[in-house]
């Protein structure tokens, strides 16, 4: 119900579309596809994506010999589902220790997600720790400790300015002495300085590696959906720097360019693990690939 609602610009947005033309059109010909592509694109569902679905429901018209727009639309959305299938979403973190970097610019909402999912795990019974290596911000750590307070976890500060590396390093060994599952560590969002970005991240890989040996390894790209294409734009500029394992896109109930969700995991191959709807600490919801499509388009 929640996920719903949290969608409901986008679900309007893409449904009353589709179905204006599902039912306003009177048979399936070249302009039918033409404002079904547009609408397509339009949802921020991407152009690469978009024209895969079109050749492939055309395919399937021609060969089941299907007349009527409105039989058209059981079609597209198994297509969308096809398109974004990347067989696996949100994960658990079941037993292993686990070091998630938390990357992504400032303004995206990387400190509201890390507090979010500190308390969802936490209310999953994980011990978790925070690190505040984004030491770049001011007041970046001092945001993060109000989030430590309200999903009730530790974190690990360092003095502003301070290496953020060294902050992690304590992290480690403060996550160590409490046996904690789950580390989650900010870092600083600093795209504009690729060089110097890579170089910090390899050096907090190069911590992990040493001093936190054989845990699981995760790194989220926060990414802000009312932003569309250029969301697309940042995951592949990030994806240059480092190995993003997965994405949390926030501010889904702000923006009617949800369809981005898809073209994220189509155009580039990462896993949306969290979507967030909302800027309480519970807006923060576990993404599935199929539900999504159910709720954008059912
Ligand atoms: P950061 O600079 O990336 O750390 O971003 P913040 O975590 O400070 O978030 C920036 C703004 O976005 C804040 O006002 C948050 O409340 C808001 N925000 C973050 N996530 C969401 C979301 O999922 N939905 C909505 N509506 N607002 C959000």
């Amino acid at each position: 119900k929640k996920l719903v609602s949290g969608l409901t610009k986008t679900r309007n947005n893409i449904v009353s579309n589709l179905n204006s033309i599902f039912n306003g059109f009177s048979s399936i010909d070249d302009d039918f596809y033409e404002e079904l592509e547009e609408i397509l694109i339009m949802s921020d569902i991407g152009v690469n994506t978009t024209e895969e679905i079109l050749d492939n429901l055309k395919e399937q018209v021609k060969e089941n010999k299907i007349k009527e727009p409105i039989e058209c639309k059981e079609l597209l959305i198994k297509n969308i589902e096809e398109q974004m299938d990347l067989g696996e979403n949100a994960y658990d973190f079941e037993n292993e220790k686990s070091v998630i970097l938390m990357i992504g610019v400032n303004g995206v909402g990387k400190t509201t997600s890390i507090g979010k999912l500190a308390s969802q795990f936490k209310n999953n019974g994980k011990k978790v720790v925070l690190a505040a290596a984004d030491t770049f911000r001011a007041a970046a750590a001092d945001q993060l400790k109000e989030w430590a307070n309200r999903a009730n976890v530790d974190i690990v500060m360092g003095a502003e300015g301070s290496d953020p590396g060294s902050v992690l390093y304590d992290a480690i060994s403060s996550a160590k002495n409490k046996n904690a599952d789950i580390l989650l560590c900010d870092t600083a969002g600093r795209l504009h300085n690729k060089k110097n970005l890579m170089e910090e991240l390899k050096k907090l890989d190069r911590i992990i590696e040493k001093e936190y040996n054989g845990c699981r390894r995760e790194n989220f790209i926060v990414l802000d959906a009312t932003t569309g294409q250029n969301a697309l734009a940042q995951a592949r500029q990030f994806k240059e720097c480092t190995d993003i394992t997965g994405v949390i896109l926030t501010k889904m109930d702000g923006s009617a360019k949800g369809g981005i969700a898809i073209a994220i995991q189509s155009e580039l191959g990462i896993p949306v693990k969290y979507i967030g709807v909302g800027e309480q600490i519970d807006d923060l919801q576990k993404f599935d690939s199929h539900q999504f499509v159910e709720a954008l388009f059912e």
